[in-house]
């Protein structure tokens, strides 16, 4: 018997619909890793979604909220992959949400140094009109509060809303977190999270535990070992590109976030075999995002670059078996 895996269907042309709203932060982080230091670098989850999804579907309607220090040249440079931002308020009296962080030799696991919310703190995202009528909804990591408030301001439900989250909000705001995991489809969590969240160790029991709590589909990141996308009884694994160096983890999942919503969005497909497809491009993008500091490398990368990365990742699982 022959078993031939066949993953991914390149998908060479960016939609141009009002299809995607991205909510989350915007900032400046300050990261330091085995490899170097940034003191002051454009971050948040938003922005890094934003620049994984803009390859594959335009605009990216944004909200969110910056300060006065926010660089013009870095609106710029989102504006033009197609980022709207008429939902970022920008808040001319307080600085951007900064966060720092300190990454330990095995790069998986991080220390926050710092976490200067200033505009976050005051965050109620207000989606604009012209967003209304969207298609697909990628709720960054925020206060579940916040969250659900932008799910209540559609006027018609998307047709996928998809939403990270990250074990602090478990710890602290849990009542609201379960209140909004029924409004969801997908989350997207890495394994500590997702053993926190359900009580399991077992990441398939889990799993079966998480998408009790409302969303369909469920994403365990598990970094330099891939990812797992649940869906009733059906499981699928992605692997992550074996790379000689992780230079900067910051964002990687973010970027997962927007390379997967962004390949939905446009393909308009939201069947369990196409999101395998979406894991399979969120990991590409997410590979990328791990080489340089920050959003730098994606920043860099052409739709030439992400084909070719994409194929690798096909190449890494793809193979015969003849079963005697
Ligand atoms: P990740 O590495 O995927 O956890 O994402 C890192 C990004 O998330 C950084 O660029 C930070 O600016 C942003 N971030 C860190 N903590 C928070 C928070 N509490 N709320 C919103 N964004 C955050």
């Amino acid at each position: 018997m022959q078993v031939k895996q066949k993953l991914c269907r390149l998908q060479p042309k960016i939609t141009l619909l009002m299809s995607l709203i991205v909510v989350g932060s915007m900032a400046y982080d300050a990261i330091e890793t085995p490899f170097g230091k940034t003191d002051w670098i454009v971050g948040g989850a938003a922005t890094y979604v934003a620049y994984a999804a803009s390859n594959f579907v335009r605009p990216i309607n944004q909200v969110s909220i910056v300060g006065y220090d926010f660089a013009k040249e870095e609106m710029d440079e989102l504006k033009k992959r197609g980022v709207n931002l008429e939902g970022v308020e920008i808040v001319k009296d307080k600085k951007s949400f900064f966060w720092s962080g300190k990454y330990h030799m095995d790069m998986n696991t991080r220390d926050t140094l710092v976490t200067d919310l200033n505009v976050l703190g005051d965050f109620k995202p207000v989606v604009p009109d012209s967003y209304q009528g969207s298609e697909f909804l990628m709720l960054g990591n925020l206060a579940p509060a916040v969250q659900i408030s932008v799910i209540r301001q559609m006027k018609q439900r998307p047709r996928l809303i998809a939403m990270d989250t990250m074990n602090f909000w478990m710890d602290i705001a849990l009542p609201e977190l379960k209140e909004l995991l029924v409004m969801v489809d997908v989350l997207t969590v890495n394994d500590s999270e997702a053993r926190q969240l359900s009580g399991e160790h077992s990441l398939v029991k889990a799993a079966r535990a998480i998408m009790k709590m409302g969303p369909r589909f469920l994403i365990i990141k598990k970094g330099e070992h891939g990812a797992l996308l649940f869906h009733e009884d059906q499981v699928f694994v992605a692997p992550a590109l074996p790379l000689e160096e992780v230079f900067d983890p910051t964002g990687a999942g973010d970027t997962f976030a927007g390379g997967f919503i962004g390949h939905l969005a446009h393909t308009k497909d939201i069947s369990f075999e196409n999101m395998k497809t979406a894991v399979i491009v969120g990991s590409a993008m997410a590979s990328f995002c791990v080489e340089k500091f920050g959003p730098t490398r994606l920043k860099e990368i052409t739709r030439a670059d992400i084909d070719a990365r994409i194929r690798q990742f096909v190449d890494l699982v793809n193979f015969d078996i003849k079963l005697v």
